[in-house]
């Protein structure tokens, strides 16, 4: 019955699929990194998940992000800036 067996495979694969690409970027460790802007010295966030995506991959803990006031691409340093651990929580001061 090797049908079968591939047809097993086959549906762990899917599942692992799954896994990776909906269940870990839902549910998963996500980081929140304070970066400044080089160019308008503007403060915005940046909401990641470390390793579900092929960018952080191979760039590690570097990322070229637009800056969303600017507009003006330029690579942070994502892991230095890091601001949260792996659980979102409720922050109790407003910035
Ligand atoms: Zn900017």
């Amino acid at each position: 019955m090797t049908f079968d067996w591939l047809t097993l495979l086959f549906i762990f694969v899917a599942l692992g699929a799954v896994a990776i690409f909906i269940l870990l970027p839902r549910y998963g460790p996500h980081y929140t990194s304070r970066l400044t802007c080089p160019k308008c010295h503007k403060s915005f966030n940046f909401h990641y998940i470390p390793g579900a995506t092929l960018a952080s991959i191979i760039q590690r803990n570097y990322r070229t992000l637009k800056c969303p006031y600017c507009h003006t691409k330029a690579v942070y340093d994502i892991a230095l800036t890091r601001t949260r651990s792996p659980r979102p929580q409720k922050t109790k001061l407003k910035a």
